[in-house]
C-alpha cells in the first residue's frame, strides 16, 4: 500500500504559484515557500494540520469535500488580504485511487482590477451617452434643457433635480423634475439665488448643504429634502449655471457618488455649453449683426405666420415703416462710422418703443420696419409718432458736434390697406413716399385703397 508519509514534493519550491498538498481526509501534507509566504504561516504550523483549521484554506471546505467524493476538479475564488485569488483544486488520481488534493492559487488581483475599471468605464460611457443623447434626440432646442434634466436624474437616480442657467445677470431655471409646483414657482421667483452664488463664489465643483443648513432654508425643509448638492456648470472660468441634484431621502456620499458627480458635471457642462452656441448661432441667424434688430429673412417670416395669424383670429395687424431722411447727407458729413453709430442709436430707440410682441428688423440700409401685432391703424399711428418725435430730439454726439436726425414713416394695416405680405408692404412703402414728397420729418397712413374704391 502507498505511504504517504514516505512521499516528498521537491519540485513544488520552484513553482512561482503558491501550492498547498492535502491529504485525502484533508489534512496538509505539503506546502511551498511561495504559499508559506503569502499565506504568512510557518511549516509547523501547516503541516499535519487538517485544511478546516487553517485559514485560507478553511474557506475552500465544502470543494475540497466536493473535490474528494466526486473527483473532480473545482475552482474558487476568494479574496485573501488585498489580493484576489483563483484556487484550483484537483484530485491527484493514481491507479484508480484518490492520492492526494492539490491546491493552486493564482492571483488574478491585476485582472479582477482590470474588470472594475472596464466596468466602471462601462458605466461611465454609458452615463455620457446617455446625457449626450439628450441633445441629440431633442426635435426642440427649447426643451433640450428638460431633456437633459430627465437624463442626469436616470443615470444618477437622484429623485428631484433642476438646471438653472445664467442669463444677463440672473438665474434662469431651464427643466425641474420631481418636485412640487410650489418649489418651482419659489425658485423661478428667485429664493434660492443665494445658495446658487453661495456655490459658485465657494470655486468647489460640487456643493453640498449640510443637513443643519438645508433646515434653515424654509422652501427646502418643506419640500422635505435632506439631501441637497449643487454642481456649478463650468466652462474654463466661467459658470455657466449649475445643476441642482436633491432627494427626500438621506444619500450616503462616498467617493462614487462623488465620482458620479463629477462626471456628470462635466458632460452636462460640455452639453449646455453645445446648447448656449447652438442657440447663439440661431439667434445670429435672425439678426442683423450692425444693429442686433432681427434680419429681413427673419422678419418676412415673421410676417407670413402674421398674416395666417391675423386671418385665423380675424384680428388687424399694422406695420410701420420707416426711412432715415437725408442719411446719405450725414454719411457724406460725418463718414461712414458715424453714419452707423446712428443706425444703432435708431435700432435702440425702436427698440425701446416697441412693445414685447412687436417684431422690429432692419428692412434696409437705412430702412426700419416694424410688425405690430393686433394693432389698429390708429394705434400704430401714435406709436410710430412718439418714435419720430424720440428720433427727432435725440442729440447724436458726433466729433464734438450735436447732430439730430429725423425719420418718415409709412404705416399699413391688414386687412383694410392689403390682403398678402407683398401689398402690405407695398403699402407701407408707398405711404412712406408719400411722406418724403410731403416734406419729410412724418407719418403718413397708406390711403391708396380709399382713393381707388371710391
Ligand atoms: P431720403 O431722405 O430720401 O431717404 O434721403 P437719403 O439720403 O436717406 O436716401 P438715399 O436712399 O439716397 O440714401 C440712403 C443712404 O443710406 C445711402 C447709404 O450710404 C446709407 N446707408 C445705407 N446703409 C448704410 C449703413 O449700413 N451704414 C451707413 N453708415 N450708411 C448706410
Ligand atoms: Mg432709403
Ligand atoms: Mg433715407
Amino acid at each position: 500500500m502507498f505511504k504517504s508519509k514516505t512521499i516528498t514534493f521537491p519540485f513544488i519550491d520552484y513553482l512561482k504559484e503558491p501550492i498547498v498538498i492535502l491529504k485525502r481526509d484533508g489534512s496538509v501534507i505539503e506546502a511551498n515557500k511561495t504559499f508559506l509566504e503569502f499565506s504568512k504561516l510557518g511549516k509547523k504550523e501547516l503541516i499535519g494540520k487538517n485544511s478546516r483549521d487553517v485559514m485560507p484554506l478553511k474557506v475552500f471546505a465544502e470543494n475540497i469535500t466536493k473535490c474528494t467524493f466526486e473527483r473532480i476538479e473545482v475552482s474558487e475564488q476568494i479574496t485573501f488580504g488585498d489580493h484576489v485569488l483563483n484556487a484550483t483544486i484537483t484530485p491527484v488520481i493514481i491507479n484508480g485511487d484518490l492520492n492526494f488534493i492539490s491546491i493552486v492559487f493564482r492571483d488574478i488581483s491585476a485582472f479582477v482590477q482590470l474588470e472594475r475599471m472596464l466596468l466602471k468605464r462601462n458605466k461611465e460611457l454609458g452615463t455620457i451617452n446617455t446625457l449626450s443623447g439628450a441633445f441629440i434626440a431633442s426635435r426642440d432646442i427649447s426643451s433640450v434643457f428638460a431633456d437633459l434634466l430627465e437624463k442626469v436624474l436616470i443615470v444618477s437616480d437622484f429623485g428631484i433635480g433642476w438646471m438653472v442657467v445664467k442669463e444677463g445677470g440672473t438665474f434662469v431655471l431651464k427643466g425641474m423634475s420631481g418636485a412640487s409646483l410650489s418649489l418651482k414657482r419659489d425658485i423661478e421667483k428667485g429664493e434660492l439665488d443665494f445658495i446658487y452664488k453661495g456655490a459658485i463664489e465657494s470655486g468647489d465643483p460640487l456643493y453640498i448643504l449640510e443637513s443643519g443648513e438645508i433646515e434653515r432654508v424654509e422652501i427646502l425643509k418643506r419640500e422635505g429634502i435632506m439631501f441637497f448638492s449643487g454642481i456649478p456648470l463650468r466652462i474654463g472660468p466661467e459658470t455657466m449655471g449649475i445643476l441642482i441634484l436633491a432627494s427626500r431621502m438621506e444619500i450616503k456620499f462616498d467617493f462614487d457618488v462623488a465620482a458620479l458627480f463629477s462626471l456628470i458635471g462635466n458632460n452636462v457642462s460640455l452639453i449646455a455649453e453645445k446648447i448656449r452656441l447652438f442657440q447663439e448661432a440661431q439667434r445670429l441667424a435672425i439678426t442683423d449683426d450692425l444693429t442686433g434688430l432681427y434680419n429681413v429673412r427673419y422678419f418676412y417670416d415673421i410676417l407670413n405666420k402674421e398674416i395666417a395669424r391675423a386671418k385665423r383670429y380675424n384680428t388687424p395687424f399694422s406695420l410701420m415703416l420707416f426711412d432715415i431722411d437725408d442719411f446719405k447727407v450725414v454719411n457724406d458729413t460725418y463718414g461712414h462710422q458715424a453714419g452707423d453709430d446712428i443706425l444703432r442709436t435708431l435700432a435702440s430707440i425702436l427698440k425701446g418703443i416697441s412693445r414685447q410682441t412687436d417684431v422690429a428688423a432692419r428692412y434696409g440700409g437705412e430702412e426700419f420696419i416694424v410688425i405690430l401685432p393686433s394693432t389698429t391703424k390708429q394705434e400704430a399711428l401714435n406709436l410710430s409718432e412718439r418714435i419720430r418725435e424720440k428720433v427727432e430730439r435725440h442729440n447724436h454726439y458726433i466729433e464734438g458736434e450735436t447732430v439730430r436726425i429725423s425719420v418718415s414713416g409709412g404705416i399699413a394695416t391688414f386687412p383694410e390697406d392689403a390682403g398678402d405680405s407683398k401689398s402690405l408692404l407695398y403699402a407701407a412703402d408707398m405711404a412712406m413716399y408719400e411722406a418724403k414728397a410731403m416734406g419729410k420729418k412724418q407719418i403718413r397712413l397708406y390711403k391708396g385703397v380709399h382713393e381707388t374704391s371710391i
